[in-house]
């Protein structure tokens, strides 16, 4: 009897060490900071004060926040606006020597018209994009820090894309300028895949899987949904869900960068919508929506 008990014990303790992984905390509190932080600049649709006071801050964050910054300016059409800008995309690396290296990639800048205001006197004004813009840039800031005190397994690339939110609506290809350039002119060596994160913030927080990603990488969106189960992330829907275009189709499309998008589109839900209106604030937004995502992501990269 005493034997058995001994070797149940060595078992236990066998299987609690290996199963020890250091898996670092995501903290949804910080993130929201994030957000809050960013929308207390204004919006920064590009051409506004906004835009430009924030690509400073996020230059100098990520510069203490990374063991390398890449900054990649360049010229593009702004269909909405009518306007030639000059957009930036900010790239923040992680373990420069390792081979296999993964992309999270997030838009930074906001929308310069809320199109979908229900009060038509609120559309010709920019939106503060809490959700659409701030929540995806607040998580992948909140990576940055724990990445530079954790060093990753693998390399990653943090990719802050501008000017995604720029297109004329139900004109997909107007969109996401900043990573339609960065794909056609890799600042970093390719990357073996791709996870962009867009409208994550979201109070009532809904993810099902995006279809195009579907389509283009299933294996690793059938390996984060599972895991997503695994962890008991609710948020997270194992079903397949709208076809949207984002920063993972360029990647796909013009750098073969197997990309996939984790969005929840209907903000809040399928009945009312604060996406693209004024309504797109902080406080339709939750720390534990940003959680959910960071601690998935976490969990994906170092276990
Ligand atoms: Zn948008």
């Amino acid at each position: 009897m005493k034997k058995y008990i001994i070797i149940i014990f060595f078992i236990l303790a066998c299987s609690s060490s290996e199963g020890e992984k250091n898996i670092p905390e995501f903290d949804g509190n910080i993130a929201y900071q994030y957000i809050i932080e960013q929308c207390d600049f204004g919006p920064r649709n590009p051409g506004s004060t906004g835009h430009q006071q924030f690509a400073n801050f996020l230059q100098g964050y990520l510069l203490k926040n990374s063991d390398k910054v890449i900054i990649q300016d360049f010229n593009y059409f702004e269909h909405i606006t009518g306007e030639d800008r000059v957009g930036k995309n900010l790239v923040a690396q992680f373990n420069l020597e390792a081979e296999e290296r993964l992309l999270i990639g997030a838009h930074w800048d906001t929308r310069a018209v809320a199109d979908e205001d229900p009060n038509p006197d609120n559309r010709s004004i920019p939106i503060l994009g809490a959700n659409d813009g701030a929540s995806g840039t607040a998580v992948l800031m909140e990576l940055a820090k724990i990445f530079s005190n954790n060093p990753p397994p693998i390399g990653i690339d943090l990719v802050f894309f501008d000017a995604e939110d720029v297109g004329i609506s139900g004109q997909p290809t107007t969109y996401a300028m900043g990573s339609e350039y960065f794909s056609k002119n890799l600042p970093i060596l390719k990357p073996n895949s791709a996870i962009i994160v867009d409208m994550v913030g979201d109070k009532y927080l809904n993810i099902p899987i995006e279809r195009y990603s579907y389509s283009v990488n299933p294996d690793m969106v059938k390996e984060i949904w599972s895991l997503a189960n695994e962890l008991e992330l609710n948020a997270f829907e194992y079903k397949v869900g709208y076809d949207i275009y984002d920063d993972h189709v360029p990647l796909w499309e013009n750098a073969k960068i197997p990309a996939i998008d984790i969005i929840d589109f209907d903000y809040p839900n399928l009945f009312y919508n604060y996406w693209h209106t004024q309504q797109d604030i902080p406080e339709n937004c939750s720390p534990q929506s940003l959680q959910q995502v960071g601690t998935l992501l976490l969990n994906y990269i170092y276990d």
